[in-house]
C-alpha cells in the first residue's frame, strides 16, 4: 500500500514513512491510495476473528491492509501487546453498553488516561518504538492537544528510548484534572508548554514548525496529532468492534440491523476513522457528527459552507476538547467528497480557508449527494443540554457520562431512525470534567483507583506565548541535552 497526499503531490511513501512524519511535504494529510474493499465474506471473516480470537487479532487483520512494510509476526505482536485487558480494563477492549431503546454507548475511554485517545496512541507508541529502533534513529514529537489528546500521547511515549514529546496546549484552558495527568509526568522525555492562547494557536505552531523542512528534519520532528494516519487507521479498528458487538446485542438472531454511529466531533479524526470503515464497506447506515456550541462541523453538514473562527470566536465550553474552530482532519474527507481530486482540495484549503476564511460546496453536486454516498449528518449540543442530558442518563440508566459523550449522546439520539441502532462513542470518563458533572447531577464522579491527589503532584510545564520561534528555541536547547 502506497500513500498520497490530499493537495495531488506525486509522492508515494510506504506507511513506515508516514508513520514518522506528520503532512505531506506539499501541505497535505495522508490517505491511502485506496480504501481496501471488503466483501461480505470477508467481513464475515472478521466478525469471526473478533468473536473468537478478540480485538488485538481483529486490530492484526484491519492493519495488515494498509501496512506492508512491517512483517506479519511483529506487526501481530504489536497488536497483542498494545490491546490488552490490562492496559484497557476488559477483554472485550471497547464493551458496548446499552443506553435506551436502540441505543448503545461504546466504552472507548478505560485506558491509561481515561479518553479514547489512548485507543490510537497506545499503539502508535509501540509502531514508534519498534520502527525507530529498527532505524537506529531519534524522534521529537511535538503534538497540540486541548487535554486528551497530550496526555494520551504523554503516558503512551513516556520512557520511550529515542523519543521526546514537546506537548503544547492552551494555557489554563484543560481542566485540573487534564492539567494535572499531564503536568505530573516527570519522565526526562516529556516537555510540557502551556502556549498564551487557544488550541488553534497550538495547531497553527506546531504546522509552522513542521513547515520549516529545515529545522524538521534537522531535529527529526514527527507528531501524534490527529492527523498522524497510524492514528485514524487505529480509530477504525472500533468501528468494526462496535458494529459486530451491537449486532449481536440488538439483533442476535437476524444480523441485519442497520448500525450507526455517532460521534462526540472536534478535529474529526474519529468520525473520519468512521468514514474510512464505510468506504472499506462496513455497513454503517449513518456517521452522526455530534458538535458544541462550537458548530463548525455541523454547519459545513447542514449549509456545505464551511467557515473556520478564528480564536476569539471560539467559544470555551463545557465540552473542551471539542473546542475546535478548524477541524484538522476534515481535509480528508473533503478530498475523497471532491473524488480524490488534489488541486480543488489545495485549492479549497490554500485559497479557501486559509486566505478567505471559508469555502462554499453548497452548489457542488459531490455535496448534494453527500449523504447517499458517505452518510454524514449532524447536529450541536449546548450547555444547557449537556447538563439535561447527563443529567436524564444517570436517572434513566443509572449511567453517569461526560460532558463529550453527552453531546454525542443527545444528537445521535435525533438521528435515530426506527428499528435501527445507534452507536454513540464514548470518548471520555465523567471524572476528566467533575465540575461540569457536578453541575449537572450535584455528585462528584467516582474517581478510578490510581487518580487520588494527582491534582496536588508538583508540576513540570513552562508557559510560553503564542510564538513559533519561542517553541523552536525552546525545543533547540531541549534536544541539545
Ligand atoms: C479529542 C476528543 C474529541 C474530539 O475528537 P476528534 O477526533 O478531534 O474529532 C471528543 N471528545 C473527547 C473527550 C476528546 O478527547
Amino acid at each position: 500500500m502506497r500513500y498520497l497526499s490530499t493537495r495531488g503531490g506525486a509522492e508515494r511513501p510506504g506507511f513506515c514513512d508516514i508513520l514518522l512524519e506528520g503532512l505531506a511535504p506539499d501541505g497535505g494529510l495522508y490517505l491511502p491510495e485506496y480504501y481496501p474493499k471488503l466483501d461480505t465474506q470477508a467481513l464475515e471473516s472478521l466478525r469471526a476473528t473478533y468473536n473468537t480470537r478478540g480485538y488485538a487479532a481483529l486490530a492484526f487483520e484491519i492493519l495488515s491492509l494498509y501496512i506492508d512494510d512491517i512483517p506479519k509476526t511483529d506487526l501481530k505482536a504489536i497488536c497483542d501487546k498494545t490491546y490488552t485487558q490490562a492496559v484497557f480494563g476488559s477483554p472485550e477492549i471497547t464493551p458496548l453498553r446499552a443506553c435506551g431503546e436502540g441505543v448503545f454507548v461504546q466504552a472507548l475511554s478505560n485506558g491509561p488516561t481515561l479518553a479514547f485517545k489512548d485507543m490510537a496512541m497506545q499503539l502508535l507508541g509501540n509502531l514508534f518504538e519498534y520502527e525507530l529502533a529498527r532505524r537506529g534513529e531519534e524522534l521529537n514529537i511535538l503534538g497540540a492537544t486541548s487535554g486528551d489528546t497530550g496526555s494520551a500521547a504523554e503516558y503512551a511515549m513516556r520512557g520511550k528510548k529515542g523519543i521526546r514529546v514537546f506537548m503544547t496546549s492552551p494555557n489554563g484552558r484543560m481542566s485540573a484534572f487534564q492539567q494535572a495527568q499531564m503536568f505530573s509526568l516527570t519522565d526526562e522525555n516529556i516537555f510540557n508548554i502551556a502556549i498564551e492562547g487557544v488550541f488553534d494557536d497550538c495547531q497553527d505552531i506546531v504546522k509552522a514548525v513542521s513547515s520549516d523542512l529545515v529545522f524538521k528534519k534537522r531535529f527529526k520532528i514527527g507528531t501524534v496529532n490527529s492527523i498522524n494516519w497510524a492514528r485514524l487507521l487505529a480509530q477504525v479498528v472500533y468501528y468494526f468492534a462496535g458494529y459486530f458487538q451491537a449486532q449481536k446485542l440488538f439483533a442476535p438472531s437476524a444480523v441485519s440491523a442497520r448500525v450507526s454511529f455517532s460521534v462526540p466531533s472536534g478535529n474529526f479524526g474519529n468520525v473520519c476513522a468512521g468514514h474510512v470503515a464505510r468506504m472499506m464497506g462496513l455497513p454503517i447506515e449513518q456517521l452522526v457528527v455530534a458538535t458544541n456550541e462550537n458548530d463548525v462541523l455541523d454547519e459545513f453538514f447542514k449549509t456545505g459552507v464551511y467557515r473556520v473562527r478564528n480564536s476569539a470566536s471560539t467559544f470555551e465550553t463545557s465540552s473542551p476538547s471539542m473546542d475546535i474552530s478548524k477541524a484538522s482532519n476534515f481535509e480528508r474527507f473533503v478530498f475523497d467528497l471532491l473524488a480524490r481530486d488534489g488541486q480543488a482540495t489545495r485549492a479549497l484549503f490554500e485559497q479557501g480557508v486559509a486566505q478567505d476564511g471559508y469555502f462554499d460546496l453548497s452548489g457542488h453536486e459531490a455535496f448534494k449527494t453527500q449523504f447517499a454516498h458517505f452518510g454524514f449528518v449532524s447536529g450541536k449540543s449546548t450547555h444547557a443540554e449537556r447538563l439535561k442530558t447527563i443529567a436524564s442518563t444517570l436517572q434513566a440508566h443509572d449511567q453517569l457520562i461526560d460532558p463529550h459523550t453527552a453531546d454525542g449522546l443527545k444528537v445521535g439520539r435525533e438521528h435515530l431512525r426506527p428499528g435501527g441502532v445507534m452507536v454513540v462513542l464514548e470518548t471520555a470518563l465523567p471524572i476528566k470534567f467533575s465540575d461540569t458533572i457536578l453541575e449537572a447531577v450535584g455528585q462528584a464522579p467516582p474517581r478510578p483507583a490510581g487518580f487520588d491527589g494527582i491534582e496536588e503532584r508538583p508540576k513540570r510545564v513552562i508557559v510560553m506565548p503564542a510564538n513559533t520561534q519561542q517553541v523552536k528555541d525552546f525545543m533547540t536547547e531541549k534536544c541539545a541535552l
